[in-house]
């Protein structure tokens, strides 16, 4: 019975669509003379626009010419900087000793890096010390974040120190295109 069903339904579904493909197919036939002349229509249309003089202002002519060159540059600019991931300058954060750190580059060179929180992303407060002991005195940094209300790291020099030395790492890793596997990785944990 069941197969019976199958059958019929599969006749019922050739029929239909023998029906759908022939009223297609008369209305193809009746509607494309029509379609063809408007086309043509339209292609005569645009090609004698294009083809023939238009009198038009110097100026408004150096605007659309500066227009479409600033348009074509910027779209240049977006793909080679944006989506192309073997992009260098795509490299702009890393973590170094226990923080987070995001810098630019101005040119060539490598921007001072900023200290975020591990946990939250914030920036992080840099809160330089005196730690005083028997060798002298020592400095001491703190990094604090307003959002979790904790210390994320203490290190044991100033936050330039700390920062020079994150340029170097950056330098180094740049150099050695170990900053292609810090970048994938970054991509492939979101
Ligand atoms: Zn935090």
């Amino acid at each position: 019975m069941a197969e019976h069903n199958g059958i019929r339904t599969k006749v019922a579904a050739g029929v239909i669509t023998g029906i759908i493909l022939a009223v297609l197919s008369y209305f193809s036939q009746a509607l494309w003379p029509h379609i063809r002349r408007s086309l043509v229509w339209f292609c005569d249309a645009v090609w004698s626009w294009l083809s023939s003089g238009h009198s038009i202002y110097g100026w408004l002519l150096v605007i659309f010419i500066l227009c479409t060159a600033i348009c074509g540059f910027v779209l240049v600019a977006a793909l080679f900087f944006r989506v192309s991931p073997n992009n260098w300058r795509s490299y702009r954060r890393d973590i170094f000793f226990g923080i987070v750190w995001r810098w630019e580059y101005h040119g060539e060179r490598i921007g001072n890096p900023l200290p975020y929180c591990i946990h939250c992303d914030t920036e992080l407060i840099p809160n330089e010390d005196c730690n005083p002991d028997r060798s002298g005195i020592q400095r001491l940094t703190r990094y604090i974040c307003d959002h979790c209300h904790v210390t994320v790291q203490e290190l044991d020099e100033s936050f330039r120190q700390t920062q020079d030395k994150v340029v170097r790492q950056i330098d180094r890793k740049l150099r050695s295109d170990e900053w292609k596997k810090t970048l994938s990785d970054a991509t492939d944990n979101g």
